[in-house]
């Protein structure tokens, strides 16, 4: 083994052992070791400070994606035309507004850019389009669902990025 500060050959008697026992050697060693654990512990404190409020953007960013991924080979779910090359992630009730639903599957669905963006969601045309994809039974459950209230804590949001990550690997 090749010493990572002097580079002279040495023994290692730890595993994973990349400084040699002369004392410069063993001084950077240390000093790398506490800059480690720094690291590690600035890391957990940054993740304690985010806030519910990052936690949803960064939820938001990743549920959305997965939905333009699950929809890819579909038409947009308001107009039924080809979605394009750039097309949004378009929620039926808005997630403003009706935060229980912002990360329910059924209740987002790809949108082209003019309906989601030129036509406010072309909500009338929506609810036609969202009956044929998840039933009319579906859909009453969603209304159900969408006038409940509630606040995500920050360990829900946490738990729905990461299933979001892990969903957008299978797609
Ligand atoms: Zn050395
Ligand atoms: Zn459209």
């Amino acid at each position: 083994m090749k010493c990572k500060q002097c580079k002279a050959e040495f023994t290692p008697v730890r595993f994973n052992q990349k400084y040699c026992f002369n004392t410069d050697c063993v001084r950077v060693w240390v000093e790398s070791e506490k800059e480690k654990q720094w690291k590690k512990k600035k890391k957990v404190l940054k993740d304690e400070l985010q806030t519910v409020q990052e936690l949803t953007k960064l939820a938001q960013v990743v549920f959305n994606k997965y939905i333009r991924l699950r929809d890819k080979n579909k038409p947009c779910v308001s107009c039924d035309k080809p979605l394009g090359s750039k097309y949004d992630a378009g929620h039926y009730f808005s997630s403003g507004g009706h935060k229980t639903v912002t990360f329910n599957e059924d209740n987002v669905h790809a949108q082209c850019v003019t309906c989601n963006q030129h036509k406010h969601g072309n909500l009338l045309n929506y609810q036609l389009g969202i009956q044929k994809r998840i039933g009319a039974d579906g859909l009453i459950e969603l209304h159900a669902k969408a006038y409940e209230t509630r606040k995500f804590t920050r360990d829900e949001l946490k738990e729905i990025i990461e299933t979001y990550k892990e969903k957008i690997k299978t797609l």
